[in-house]
């Protein structure tokens, strides 16, 4: 049931004099017929709920084949934390389409957002100054999502302190302030309530006054906030959603759930075993593992239990982010190039050699497109 004969062939490669047959394995298996279902269903209920999607692209270090989706679909911005991303999709679409740099920007980072006109997002005084006066210099005009903080503690302008130096906000005449965003869920795992929004609307109603901008429109994400459009009839006052997770895993990792308007499964991780024996772990003076973290010493199961070892490793992946389908076996952990199952219980016989499959969730996406020791197959 776990073996799998895709029959690709392997194809020899030259690194440096010779030519070797680089490994099929491990590969990271992408359904873009189901990523190209949840983008469209993710775009129609987000006009129902009227509210313009951003598609987050960091997720998949901007994949030229799921963006095209994204795009052609009629996905209008896109946003990512790595500006080289950004100019990668710049360079594929255009100004026919807008970016948003979602990791406050560093200094030096300043001329390239100008120049190729992406939005930043912006917490600190001093930074939009330098972008108004970089805007001068470069004739360019500058437009900024202001950061806001609503309670994840982690990046933005807290709302008293915005409107504390209202005046040398307003006095930036080469900035144009387009909106205010907001993260929740990311770093402390706060979720939002109705009351953020209301919170956030009576501040953009004030700057929205104090900037003359009646357009000013708030900015949330990630897909932890569509629950709000779920539990609420009266649609929030937001103008955009910037997610990833959504239409990429069709889940909300906040809440632990799936979103049942959209597809799961779309990632898949194919890796071989390389051995597989019975082990125990000697218990007796443990220190910590190869990252530093301490070890677990489990006093049950403390009997030789078949174990086996993957060919793919913490490089490539993240083991809390795999799904087996074998529900018997465990994954016990992972060190920088294996993967160590638990297959005691199953009633499965794997042997050496044999195939295992995992559903992928968003951290293993992430490092298996960082990763070059990752092969991509795309299937439609
Ligand atoms: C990553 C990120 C998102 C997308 O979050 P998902 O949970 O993947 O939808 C949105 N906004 C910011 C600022 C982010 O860093």
């Amino acid at each position: 049931m776990f073996q799998v004969n895709l029959g690709f062939s392997r194809l020899p490669v030259k690194i440096g004099k010779v030519l070797v047959v680089i490994g099929l394995y491990p590969f990271l298996e992408i359904n873009l017929s189901k990523l190209k279902q949840n983008i469209e269903t993710l775009q129609k209920k987000c006009s129902q709920w009227m509210l313009k999607p951003v598609a987050v692209t960091k997720g998949f270090c901007a994949d030229s084949k799921i963006t095209d989706l994204l795009y052609d679909s009629g996905i209008q911005t896109f946003a990512d934390s790595n500006i080289s991303n950004l100019i990668k999709l710049i360079d594929r679409y255009g100004h026919k389409a807008q970016y948003q740099l979602i990791r406050l920007p560093m200094k030096e980072e300043i001329d390239v957002i100008l120049e190729n006109q992406i939005i930043p997002m912006v917490s600190q005084i001093e930074i939009l100054n330098l972008f108004n006066q970089k805007a001068k210099q470069l004739h360019a005009r500058s437009s900024v999502i202001l950061a806001i903080e609503t309670g994840d503690g982690r990046e933005g302008f807290l709302p008293e302190e915005l409107l504390n130096n209202i005046d040398q906000v307003v006095s930036f005449n080469d900035l144009t302030i387009v909106g205010i965003g907001t993260s929740l869920a990311c770093l402390s795992g706060v979720l939002p309530q109705i009351t953020t929004l209301e919170k956030l609307n009576s501040l953009r109603n004030q700057l929205r006054i104090f900037l003359h901008n009646p357009h000013l429109f708030i900015s949330v994400g990630g897909t932890t906030f569509f629950s709000l459009w779920e539990e609420y009839s009266q649609p929030p006052p937001v103008g955009q959603i910037r997610c990833g997770e959504a239409f990429l895993f069709g889940s909300d990792i906040s809440r632990k759930r799936n979103l049942n308007w959209l597809q799961q499964g779309a990632f898949h991780i194919e890796a071989e075993i390389v051995e597989i024996k019975s082990k125990l772990p000697d218990s007796t003076d443990r220190g910590f593992d190869a990252f530093g973290r301490a070890c677990k010493i489990s006093s049950e199961n403390n009997y030789p239990r078949k174990r086996a070892l993957v060919a793919v490793g913490l490089q490539d992946i993240d083991d809390t982010q795999l799904f087996f389908e074998d529900r018997n076996v465990t994954i016990i952990g992972a060190t920088s190039n294996y993967l160590v199952l638990d297959c005691e219980e199953s009633q499965h016989d794997y042997r050496i050699g044999d195939l295992v499959r995992f559903q992928a969730g968003y951290g293993t996406v992430l490092r298996a497109f960082l990763s070059p020791y990752i092969q991509k197959r795309y299937i439609e």
